[in-house]
């Protein structure tokens, strides 16, 4: 192993959202940081979903970072909801603009990191060989980073075009006249199939359980939204924070009960958050995620909307979905997804009961049948929040490896420490409540708390922090136990690992709402760092 550069403080792994803010962070401090990405480019997400139509589904004003008041000041989203372009650019435009960037080492993939106990550090290595020394590592790699491939028998063998919607190619793809397949149907799969159905001479479809999709209604950022949000954009932020899903506070969800009203008002309010569009739908009542009688209400009104868009009934059908809605994560679409499906060219395969038997050189078989094309679409997913980590050589004391640690499930307490891993905290991983908000106000929260916690241990003299066993124990039943409070744990979701054949289903994002959540965070700090022990 050659010696690369060493003994930098913090060592961060990845150059998304959260990579490049905890290298801003922790240089500001004064402290040496490094941050090693396996991709060519910054921007995380949002370099490797390059698919057509790639987007947020959370309104870009909310979607993007607040540490900076000049930044959120200056900087102009063309849309309501950004493209994955746009994004890109603005992760590039923070790179630059905060002189990050030579304190990234792009194309450079961890494949291992080992806790030496003697020397108290952390020793780690890349995929081409360099090494380094850490005092700390910020494991920012991603919740949805590790892209899931499906072993399908026989999908080397295919002869046209492979194509997965996290590992897009750089280069545009043309999809003219070509037969297309996609398989998947959840939020990429739903960003994708209206994007490319125009351009394809047929487009089918493959699809083991539909999603919920709500419109967004996106169009050109309205200037005096923006004005009026810019004009106290931190009073903005600061009620964001006070909201369950950090976003949205704007459009609070309703305190009143599904069950409550009458069937004309419930209709009313359901047909007022659709014309409002995204997320805003489920806070239509209070009780949509907790209560499954109330949940069935909502997700029967997409099911009328769904009959209503969609021509063909039997098709119309097979896109109702029958788990309780928000319980897998809900799709928002710009394009037209449900109308997709009435083009001639789009065709639904339904592989729920009889599932993709093989891959061929020609096309695909399911229910015994071959169905033929030029170019096969993967949208089938991440695995999810734990999968960046249990993909890497990661070892703490005595030599305890993260998938021996993870083997029954993620434990990880505050979703940011996990026992035995001393100085390495996660960002976005299992236990914090990532998942159920805009990611990038969780990412600053657990930046922030990783920074002071690591000022606290230098101003105190210590050298190490680490998870007690009982503390993350007590956090992942807590977690649980918010979980069955709700409709999480009624459907098989990624929330659950249940995308991922072999992986242990356990519940990993924390539901409790982030202000909850922020408040463990900050007492645990603020009572000297309870759950962990110190050294
Ligand atoms: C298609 C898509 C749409 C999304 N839309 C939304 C949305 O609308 N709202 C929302 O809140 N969230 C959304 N998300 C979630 C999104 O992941 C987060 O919002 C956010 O971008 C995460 O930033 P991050 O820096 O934590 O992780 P990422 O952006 O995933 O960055 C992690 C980086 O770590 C790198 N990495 C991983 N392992 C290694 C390794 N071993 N060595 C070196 N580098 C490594 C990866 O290459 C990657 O660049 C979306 C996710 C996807 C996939």
């Amino acid at each position: 192993m050659s010696e690369g550069r060493s003994d930098v403080d913090v060592l961060i792994v990845g150059a998304g959202f959260a990579g490049l803010y905890a290298l801003y962070k922790i240089r500001r401090m004064g402290l040496e940081a490094l941050a090693l990405e396996a991709a060519p480019s910054v921007g995380g997400t949002w370099y490797a979903n390059r698919y057509p139509g790639a987007r947020v589904d959370i309104q870009s004003l909310d979607y993007s970072y607040s540490f900076s008041e000049d930044l959120q000041q200056q900087w102009r989203w063309t849309e309501r909801y950004a493209s994955q372009p746009e994004l890109l650019c603005y992760a590039n435009h923070v790179a630059d603009r905060f002189g990050l960037r030579d304190s990234v080492s792009l194309n450079t993939r961890v494949t291992r990191a080992h806790f030496d106990e003697g020397a108290q550090c952390w020793r780690v290595e890349a995929d081409d060989g360099r090494t380094w020394t850490a005092r700390f590592v910020i494991m920012a790699t991603g919740p949805l980073s590790a892209p899931n491939t499906p072993a399908f028998k026989g999908l080397a063998t295919f002869a046209g075009q492979v194509l997965h919607s996290a590992q897009w190619p750089r280069e545009p793809v043309d999809f003219t006249g070509r037969r297309v397949a996609v398989v998947g149907a959840g939020t990429s799969a739903v960003q994708i199939i209206p994007t490319i159905a125009p351009e394809t001479k047929s487009l089918t479809v493959f699809q083991r359980t539909p999603a919920y999709v709500v419109p967004s209604h996106n169009g050109p950022l309205d200037p005096a939204y923006e004005t009026r949000i810019k004009a106290d954009y931190a009073g903005h932020r600061a009620r964001n924070r006070q909201m369950r899903i950090g976003f949205n506070s704007d459009i609070p969800p309703s305190s009143r009960s599904a069950l409550e009203v009458s069937a004309d008002e419930r209709e009313a309010m359901f047909e007022e958050r659709w014309r409002i569009g995204g997320f805003a739908f489920l806070g239509a009542f209070a009780d949509i995620m907790t209560n499954l009688n109330a949940n069935a209400l909502a997700a029967e009104f997409v099911r009328r909307k769904i009959r209503e868009i969609v021509a063909d009934p039997a098709t119309a059908e097979l896109l109702c979905p029958r788990q309780p809605i928000g319980c897998k994560r809900m799709a928002v679409d710009s394009v037209g997804y449900y109308a997709a499906f009435n083009r001639p060219n789009v065709r639904l395969v339904d592989v729920s009961q009889s599932p993709i038997e093989a891959v061929t050189p020609r096309g695909l078989v399911t229910g015994g049948r071959e169905y033929e094309f030029d170019a096969l679409v993967l949208a089938t997913g991440f695995d999810a929040v734990t999968g960046a980590l249990n993909r890497m050589d990661l070892r703490g004391r005595r030599g305890l490896s993260i998938q021996d640690k993870w083997r029954d499930g993620a434990l990880n307490y505050l979703g940011l420490a996990t026992a035995g891993f001393p100085n390495l905290f996660n960002v976005a991983g299992a236990g914090s409540t990532s998942a159920f908000t805009c990611v990038i106000l969780s990412i600053e929260h657990h930046i922030d708390w990783i920074a002071d916690c690591i000022a606290w241990l230098d101003a105190h003299g210590h050298k190490t922090i680490e998870a007690t066993e009982k503390a993350e124990a007590e956090w992942m039943a807590f977690v649980h136990w918010v979980a069955k409070q709700t409709v999480f744990l009624s459907c098989d979701s990624w929330y659950l690992g249940a995308n991922i054949p072999g992986k242990p289903r356990v519940f990993m994002p924390l539901a409790s709402g982030f202000p909850m959540y922020a408040e463990r965070c900050a007492a645990a700090a603020r009572e000297g760092y309870t759950g962990f022990a110190l050294a």
